[in-house]
């Protein structure tokens, strides 16, 4: 899953990005108004983080300019006014959802994870391949019924290839998904956990596997599949 930020107080949003980063999140940081347009021109967000005290531009005014461009990403807004004023204004705005500064970081995931499991979201609570299981809520992972221990990348890797089941999915995104902006991609990281992912499934006995497509991307299908 791939979050934007959009906070200007630098060390809030890095502490943000850190406690969201343990539950696989890949967030990208942007500080301002401008920062955050650019951003959602380039990359398919499943979820925006906005603050509506930003140097540039009100926040609600940014998030209002985004849906009248027909933008339909998840918003969830935090903000330090308690006002419940701003809080219908922000619902009227197209906001899907409120976190009031400060915040448990256990409270935003929560919230973020529920706005993802919405119809349309990105997360859909347990996907299944062949005897595979993925918890998208638990963040976990079963093979036959068993939990396995898999690594957050794995688990990155494993959810696009699981949303796609049967079908390819290409080598770059999977890398704009398991990645933030700033992270250096070495060429092969990708190849590295698919390569790690699909010992981990056979080592479990998953009766599915990852098949590379040599200059296109990646494929989870049966075992017996060719490639
Ligand atoms: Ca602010």
């Amino acid at each position: 899953m791939r979050l934007l930020l959009v906070e200007d107080h630098t060390r809030f949003a890095e502490s943000i990005k850190y406690g969201l980063g343990n539950e696989s999140f890949a967030v990208d940081i942007v500080d301002c108004a401008g920062a955050a347009d650019a951003a959602v021109a380039s990359v398919q967000y499943d979820t925006i983080i906005l603050d509506l005290g930003l140097p540039d531009m009100d926040g609600l005014a940014l998030l209002r300019k985004w849906r009248d461009q027909g933008m339909i990403v998840p918003v969830l807004i935090l903000t330090a006014r308690d006002g419940l004023e701003d809080r219908v204004d922000g619902l009227n705005t197209g906001a899907d959802d409120y976190l009031l500064k400060p915040f448990e970081m256990a409270e935003l995931v929560a919230r973020i994870r529920a706005l993802l499991r919405r119809p349309g979201g990105a997360l859909g609570k347990v996907m299944t391949a062949g005897n595979v299981a993925f918890d998208t809520t638990a963040r976990e992972v079963r093979v036959d019924d068993e939990p396995i221990s898999i690594s957050r990348r794995e688990m990155g890797v494993l959810e696009q290839l699981m949303r796609r089941y049967g079908r390819v999915v290409p080598k770059t995104v999977l890398e704009d998904k398991i990645y933030g902006f700033e992270e250096e991609v070495s060429s092969n990281s990708v190849e590295v956990h698919v390569s790690r992912l699909r010992k981990r499934l056979s080592q479990n006995g998953a009766n599915v596997s990852v098949h590379t497509l040599r200059g296109v991307g990646y494929l989870l299908s049966q075992e017996n599949a060719n490639g």
